[in-house]
């Protein structure tokens, strides 16, 4: 029996909180949902997830700050990030991904593409076109 992976999602709006989450219970991941980003590092720690899936804007903290954090520390940097973020502004792609985070996909999130990249990231069987 395959044991479920385990994603860490960090996002303050409930309502994509709540799409995440449940597409990824949708395919089978184990979930665990951090509303403000000041816990998500803490959190990281604790659950050590397979995947961490990161708002960018968020109140407090920015999702940028955290990717670097995570990334900077040398028990979580392993883990994968995978960003999400409104805003899709030229140079914000290279920004996340010179922070540290491997994929990125913006909001309004496509559901193939979102579990196209997680699975991706997570190794597993990728969706075909
Ligand atoms: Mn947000």
């Amino acid at each position: 029996m395959r044991v479920a992976k385990r994603v860490l999602v960090v996002e303050d709006n409930e309502l994509n909180l709540k799409l995440f989450c449940d597409l990824l219970r949708a395919h089978t991941y184990d979930t665990e949902a951090v509303r403000d980003g000041r816990f998500a590092v803490d959190r990281t720690r604790e659950f050590m997830p397979d995947l961490v899936v990161m708002d960018i804007q968020m109140p407090h903290v920015s999702g940028l700050d955290l990717i670097e954090t995570l990334k900077r520390d040398t028990s979580l940097r392993h883990i994968p990030i995978m960003a999400v973020t409104a805003y899709a502004a030229k140079g914000d792609e290279e920004r996340i991904k010179a922070a540290g985070a491997e994929a990125y996909v913006s909001k309004p999130i496509s559901v193939l593409r979102f579990v196209r990249e997680v699975e991706g990231l997570l190794g597993q069987m990728a969706i075909p076109d």
